[in-house]
């Protein structure tokens, strides 16, 4: 298996010393890989950290395909190797971020954002790693469950158990540092104030390889 990325080969000169890690999370259909993806054409010095998944491919071409795809035999190998930063169980496939990947990225100084599920985002919570947390939302749920049905790749059944599960979701979003409002016909404002965060966050003094 291979993770590969279009930046691997490409320095960055963004001022900090080492990267850091944003969890980018929040329920399903709230649209945070379209926000990714929105503010890639704003800035340079980030990276989307590629997961690895037992979900069968959507097909070519589809939005959001940032995956390496393994069996279930070899996802719970890598479980058992302890490979994962984390994992987990999402809508009946499994999930995670590969260590050796973000801890690669991290040291050449990327800013490496991991989209990831809520459960995934609590477990990295729980690390000793330098991270920040934004849960993306609609304001309004019904817009992110008209999103999933529209989407079109997903059966009927899954759809419905990724409304259910989206209500714990929501609960859990007090646990966030920041939120961005991803709102209907608005992708930009909300891209515009992830990519802020980002500059936030990286001018922290504690992340500047810029000596007194
Ligand atoms: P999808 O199958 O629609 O691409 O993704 C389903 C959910 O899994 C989304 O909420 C997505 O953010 C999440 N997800 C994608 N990659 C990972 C990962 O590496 N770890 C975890 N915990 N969740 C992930």
């Amino acid at each position: 298996m291979t993770l590969g990325n279009e930046n691997t080969l490409k320095g960055n000169d963004n001022g900090i010393e080492t990267g850091f890690i944003v969890i980018v999370s929040g329920a399903s259909g709230a649209g945070k890989g379209s926000v990714i993806e929105e503010m890639k054409s704003m800035r340079d010095d980030f990276v989307l950290s590629i997961s690895t998944t037992t979900r069968e491919p959507r097909g070519e071409g589809a939005v959001g395909e940032h995956y390496a795809h393994v069996s279930s035999e070899d996802f719970q190998e890598l479980v058992s190797e302890g490979a994962f930063l984390e994992w987990a169980e999402v809508h009946g496939n499994y999930y995670g971020t590969r260590k050796d990947w973000v801890q690669e990225k991290l040291s050449n100084g990327w800013i490496v954002l991991l989209e990831i599920d809520v459960q995934g985002a609590l477990q990295v919570m729980q690390r000793k790693i330098d991270y920040t947390s934004v849960f993306v939302t609609p304001t309004d749920r019904k817009v992110a469950h008209a999103r999933l049905r529209d989407r079109g790749t997903d059966s009927v059944e899954d759809i419905e158990r990724r409304i259910r599960n989206s209500e714990w979701e929501y609960g859990q979003m007090n646990k966030f540092e920041y939120i961005v409002v991803n709102e209907s016909g608005k992708l930009k404002e909300a891209a515009e104030t992830l990519s802020v965060i980002l500059t936030a966050e990286s001018s922290k003094m504690r992340r500047t390889k810029i000596r007194p």
